[in-house]
């Protein structure tokens, strides 16, 4: 007979895993809470998928061993109560797809940069001619890849969020990316940065000494994490910081750091190191330039060669959303931040900036503590436009740093706003610190109608 696996969650992650459940011989059953998008309905209808969605009916459960729960789910939701009183192991999709995986696997994991970093290592084995496969929280999930997927792929790139992370039981990438651990989703872990660190060095708990450990090696949490509890993989340290007084790092390692000020070196070992300059980089920031140096290593670690990661690295266009150029309107600029959801990301936003800005912020505030930003916001910006339901803290923190604050309602009002106090040289930096959902969809969808309003000026 076969076995039945219980999924919870009827969204990308979820329709994905029933998927490749199914494909492999389980009778997957799909429980929604919500009313479920009609599109992955139809998808599960159209597999002979059962589901039941605006809630979960236990007693028409099957029996089971498993239960994959999306990632959207907190670990203390009421109904995985029916999982822990039964003894079924509750996994993350990226976790069951793990189980059925081939070729290497490379997951990246952070607070920040994971899309971007993500997409740029995909782009460095597409553009070396490797049948690669780009999953995970960036867009298609795992299970559905590895469902879906003809020729299996020579290497598969996880983006891996730490909501995914903590279902995991088994999951041991080759090479593993860890960004960077800043505050961010602190409601899911108690307000502790130390649980969220945690769950984002689950990436390596279970690698082997044949494995890596990609790092950032200027990053005081996960330096800690490297002692304690520590990780059985090769680590392989980047840092994007210059210490004039710093020794390089021997050739004997894999490694990223600065040569200079102005150019970077990849070390392979027993090979010459690889160096690159800023300037050379497609995509700009001190953040991407340290994404750019963790893309390169791990290209490196998969023995792509030099030239051609240089070449990738010189054309990576960037991703919508990131930090994107949108237009400039009579000498002011518009720059669409919308995926900067958390104060560290709008650190690095308002760092890069080279003129005056007027900076849009605003909507679901995780936890934020906005103090880190007091002194860019001091130096850098003008006036402030709030775009959220409630704004207090915003205010309350940069009242006194910026010239005025204005409160709008939607992205068009906001521009229209920023426009006006505008000035020839000014920049307009849509970098909100927060998530979208109070007044809009997605962070898509708060970019998109950024976008629009900037395009009708
Ligand atoms: P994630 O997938 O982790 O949310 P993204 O690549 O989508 O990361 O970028 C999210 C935001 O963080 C953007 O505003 C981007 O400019 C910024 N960002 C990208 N890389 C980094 C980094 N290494 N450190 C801090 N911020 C970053």
């Amino acid at each position: 007979m076969s076995k039945s696996i219980i999924i919870l969650g009827a969204g990308e992650s979820g329709v994905g895993a029933a998927k490749l459940a199914l494909s492999r011989g389980y009778v997957p059953f799909v429980s929604d809470a919500g009313n479920g998008k009609e599109s992955f309905l139809g998808e599960l209808r159209e597999s002979g998928i059962k589901f039941e969605v605006g809630g979960h009916v236990t007693e028409n459960w099957p029996s089971t061993s498993t239960a994959i729960k999306s990632p959207g789910i907190p670990d203390n939701a009421p109904v995985l109560e029916y999982f822990r009183e039964r003894q079924i192991e509750i996994i993350s999709e990226i976790e069951f797809a793990s189980r059925y995986a081939s070729g290497r696997v490379v997951a990246i994991t952070g607070a920040n940069g994971k899309t971007t970093t993500t997409a740029l290592i995909y782009r460095l084995l597409t553009d070396a001619g490797i049948n690669a496969a780009c999953v995970g929280n960036i867009g298609t999930s795992w299970a559905r890849d590895i469902a879906e997927r003809t020729t299996p792929a020579e290497v598969t790139v996880v983006e891996a969020s730490s909501f995914q992370l903590d279902g995991t039981t088994s999951f041991r990438p080759d090479i593993a990316v860890l960004l960077n651990i800043t505050p961010d989703h602190l409601d899911r872990y108690d307000y502790k940065l130390s649980n969220y660190a945690a769950s984002k060095w689950r990436i390596t708990e279970y690698q082997t000494t044949e494995d890596y450990l990609v790092y950032n090696s200027d990053d005081e949490e996960i330096k800690t994490l490297i002692n304690n509890p520590g990780t059985n993989a090769q680590l392989v340290s980047v840092s994007n910081t210059y210490r004039f007084d710093s020794e390089q790092n021997s050739a004997e390692n894999f490694c990223a750091e600065m040569k200079n000020k102005n150019e970077f070196i990849i070390n392979t070992p027993h090979k010459k190191p690889f160096s690159m300059t800023i300037q050379e980089l497609a995509i700009q920031g001190k953040h991407n330039l340290f994404n750019s140096m963790a893309a390169g290593v791990t290209g490196r670690i998969l023995e792509l060669r030099n030239e051609t990661i240089r070449e990738s690295l010189t054309h990576f266009e960037g991703i919508e959303h990131r930090l994107e150029y949108v237009a400039t309107v009579n000498d002011i600029r518009f720059i669409n931040d919308s995926k900067a959801t958390n104060v560290n990301s709008v650190w690095y936003a308002l760092e890069c900036m080279s003129s005056p800005v007027i900076w849009i912020a605003g909507g679901i505030d995780k936890g934020n503590d906005y103090r880190d930003l007091l002194p860019l916001v001091e130096n850098k910006v003008k006036h402030l436009i709030c775009l959220g339901k409630d704004n207090s803290k915003l205010i309350a923190t940069f009242s006194e740093k910026v010239e005025t604050i204005h409160v709008v309602e939607t992205a068009a009002e906001a521009v229209q706003v920023a426009y006006d106090l505008g000035i020839p040289n000014d920049t307009v930096l849509l970098s909100p610190a927060c998530a979208s959902f109070d007044l809009f969809g997605s962070y898509e969808e708060r970019g998109n109608a950024f976008k629009t309003a900037v395009k009708g000026l």
